[in-house]
Parts: structure tokens; C-alpha cells; sequence
């Protein structure tokens, strides 16, 4: 395990173990961002979330992970009458008193990229959450106290981050609304947001078009890092996901900056062409691969995507 110099973190929890190897580039740029950032700022309300202001009315708010992987970004965007929040992270910390006290308690519609732990387990705290309609069925069977559990050794310690298990929300059941692709939001005069669905990473992976300020808030979608294709459906294949990105590549006039889920923010929309272009070389011959790392005991394939990072994906979900 490579183990890095911490970044200097301002948040509670203390990390133990980091078991996904970070890049360089990426790791850069986030001791830079996050040691460095005028508008940084930590809430006493929640102690486990680091406030960016990226925008006028636009918030990144990062969270480290839990569970040994990036950390991860949600973003809460301010409209003139309803305010819109992207991810809800682990569910560590309290992130609805976080919200309310940054939009001053405007009304509040919660979205969702997609269902994984460190961008949906945050949902509980809030009575209606929106996604994908492929999303839909995963995030429900995401609906249970146990979902934390994973978290914590025999002892009851955290594997991967130390931190007081009493922060962990309140499990209850909230309702999960699936809508289609291009569905639109409306934060009040017109401020449309819309969710773009681009599958790969799951299957109804989405993002979200933030119309005003021309920003692409594009979950596990797009990263600096990688992209990894998760398998298991025809909605979770390399295919799959460069079928919507050359429908995404139709609308970069639409947008100047891309917002994604971990790592680098405010990236060039030049990566939408350069993750088509790896997708292609990728169909075209699978074994042509750049790198290839073990990930929990699977045989993970890489492919170098020019000025991003790399996408990861194995045989059986090309
Ligand atoms: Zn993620």
C-alpha cells in the first residue's frame, strides 16, 4: 500500500487506511485545492464536510471516504426559490443541517448520480430523493439500517476511517423518484437543471446540467482518476457508456465545465472527446490495454484516456 503524506484535512475523522491507490495529478491538486482555498470553510453544524464555493450560488462539498476510496464531492446548487442537492455522500455528519444552513432553508430537491455507497447512504435524512428510472430498484435495495456495517471491525472500530459511529444519520426510509433521461428541475424563474443519463459506471448513472451556470455535475461519470465500468448489466459496459458520451459530445456547446464525483473539478469539456476516443480503441481491441490492477480480488484493465485519466473495465463488461 502506498501511503502518501496526509493532506492536511479540516474535517472530523481521521483516516486509517487508504486501500485505492491515488494518482499523482489528482493528489496534487486536491492538497493544493483543499490546503490552499480561500472559500473553504467548515460548518460547525457538520464537522465532516469541507464547503468550497466554486460558483456564485454553486458549493462543492467534500467529504473524505470512509471506506478507504476517494474522497467524494457533492454539490448543492442555489436557485432563486429551491436549492438542488447532488450525493449525500456516507450519511456521516449532519449534511441536511449543512444544506440548511447554506441556502437559509430554501426549499430543497435531492438528487442522485448514482446509487453507491459514498454518493446515496447520505439519503435517509431527507424524505424524497430524485435519480435515474434505472436506478431506481438498486437504490431501494440500499433502503436498510445495515448498510453502515461494513464500516466497522469485530470491535466495532472503523476499518478504514476513524470516527464516532454516533455521526452515522439515523437510518429511515425515504421515497426514491426515477425519472428519464433529460428530465428537468426547475429551481424557480426558469433556472432548469437538467439529469443527462450516462450509464457505465452503473445503470442509471446520471448527471446533471446546470443550464445558468453551464456546469456538467458529472458523478462517477467522468474523473480524473478513473472511470470504472462496473459490469453485471448492458447498462454497465464500455459500450453502453460511449453510446451516451457521443450524445453527451452533441451538447458540449451547452456547457463549459465539468463538476465529477471525486478528485478534479472544473475540467475542460475536451475530456468528453478524449473518453470517446479510449472507448473506441478500447472496443476495437480489449487486449490493448495500458495498465492492470488486482481491485478486491478482480483483474481490473486500464486504458489511458489523453489529459483525464484512465477508464477501468475487464473482459466481460466491454
Ligand atoms: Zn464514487
Amino acid at each position: 500500500m502506498r501511503q502518501n503524506r496526509p493532506i492536511q484535512s479540516a474535517v472530523k475523522g481521521r483516516r486509517l487506511l487508504q486501500r485505492e491507490p491515488i494518482d499523482a495529478t489528482s493528489w496534487a491538486y486536491m492538497k493544493m485545492l483543499r490546503e490552499g482555498s480561500k472559500t473553504k470553510r467548515v460548518y460547525d453544524v457538520d464537522p465532516y464536510a469541507e464547503v468550497y464555493r466554486f460558483r456564485e450560488n454553486m458549493y462543492g462539498l467534500l467529504i473524505e471516504s470512509a471506506d478507504g476510496m476517494g474522497d467524494v464531492w457533492m454539490f448543492l446548487i442555489i436557485g432563486p426559490e429551491k436549492a438542488m442537492l447532488i450525493d449525500t455522500g456516507f450519511g456521516i455528519g449532519n449534511l441536511k443541517g449543512l444544506v440548511d444552513e447554506i441556502t437559509g432553508g430554501l426549499p430543497l430537491i435531492v438528487t442522485n448520480t448514482h446509487c453507491h455507497f459514498d454518493h446515496a447512504y447520505g439519503n435517509c435524512q431527507f424524505d424524497r430523493c430524485y435519480c435515474h428510472e434505472l436506478e431506481v430498484e438498486a437504490m431501494n435495495r440500499k433502503q436498510d439500517s445495515h448498510i453502515w456495517d461494513y464500516l466497522f471491525d469485530e470491535q466495532g472500530n472503523g476499518i478504514w476511517m476513524e470516527f464516532d459511529r454516533e455521526d452515522i444519520v439515523p437510518f429511515k426510509m425515504y421515497e426514491v423518484v426515477g425519472v428519464p433521461d433529460g428530465y428537468t428541475f426547475d429551481l424557480g424563474e426558469g433556472y432548469e437543471v437538467e439529469l443527462i443519463w450516462v450509464p457505465g459506471h452503473s445503470a442509471g448513472h446520471a448527471m446533471y446540467l446546470d443550464k445558468r451556470n453551464r456546469n456538467l455535475i458529472a458523478g462517477d461519470g467522468i474523473i480524473s482518476m478513473r472511470v470504472g465500468m462496473s459490469g453485471g448489466s448492458p447498462f454497465t459496459t464500455v459500450t453502453a457508456y460511449r453510446r451516451e458520451l457521443v450524445k453527451l459530445s452533441q451538447r458540449v456547446h451547452e456547457f463549459d465545465h465539468i463538476f465529477p464525483g471525486h478528485f478534479v473539478v472544473d475540467l475542460e469539456t475536451s475530456v468528453v472527446s478524449s473518453l470517446i476516443e479510449a472507448c473506441d480503441a478500447i472496443i476495437a481491441n480489449p487486449e490493448d490495454y495500458d495498465d492492470c490492477e488486482e481491485r478486491m480480488g478482480r483483474e481490473m484493465l486500464l486504458k489511458f484516456v489523453k489529459g483525464l485519466g484512465t477508464i477501468g473495465y475487464n473482459r466481460s463488461n466491454v
